[in-house]
């Protein structure tokens, strides 16, 4: 069920992610605002409605999106929904820009990940990392990217250098793919009719 906007007006036709439901799509239904700034410049906003969701996104004067499209793809079969809510809020993290938390809920999920495929609790991120690499979780041609992912983690939590875009886009990527090759995959197999 999605809302209903009440006397939307026709906008620019303007594409984007929708942080909601993340379809890619072209819009131009919703509202616009304005003021004008201290040099009496019109600045303009505008609130576009998803056709898919009929979630708003709101776009600011310096076309800054709100909220943003949530960076990673969609990962099913799931079956551990602590897993799955980290991985959406390391999602959520990076699409408002939060990529230091982006990261230490992938590190996070690392370990919930580990944990969850037999590992014992409480041991250092390296140690996790070790274990889905030793234990045949990350396929062959994602072992190159352990070495960073291990190095990225362990910053995160121990030092207060902050993570770029780049590297909160790497860590969620691969957690993507190690999500897809843990759950997805065989789930896909699990339903015949899927
Ligand atoms: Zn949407």
């Amino acid at each position: 069920m999605k809302p209903q906007w009440d006397q939307t007006i026709k906008l620019p036709s303007k594409n984007y992610v929708c942080g909601h439901c993340n379809e890619s799509i072209a819009e131009e239904d919703g509202y616009v605002g304005g003021y004008r700034d201290h040099r009496g410049s019109m600045r303009t906003s505008f609130i576009y409605i998803c056709h898919f969701c009929g979630g708003p996104t709101y776009f600011d004067e310096n076309e800054f999106q709100f909220p943003g499209s949530k960076f990673g793809e969609n990962v099913r079969h799931i079956n551990n929904a602590s897993i799955e809510a980290l991985y959406d809020e390391a999602r959520s993290c990076f699409s408002v820009s939060a990529f230091t938390s982006s990261v230490i809920c992938c590190r996070k999920l690392l370990m919930n990940i580990s944990v969850a495929e037999g590992a014992k609790e409480g041991e250092a991120f390296a140690f996790y990392v070790n274990f889905l690499n030793d234990n045949g979780h990350i396929p062959k041609n994602g072992k190159k990217w352990v070495d960073s992912i291990r190095k990225l983690g362990n910053e995160a939590n121990h030092s207060i250098s902050l993570k770029t875009k780049d590297e909160a886009k790497l860590i969620l990527t691969f957690t993507a793919m190690l999500l897809k090759f843990i759950y997805e995959m065989p789930g896909m197999l699990g339903n015949a009719d899927d």
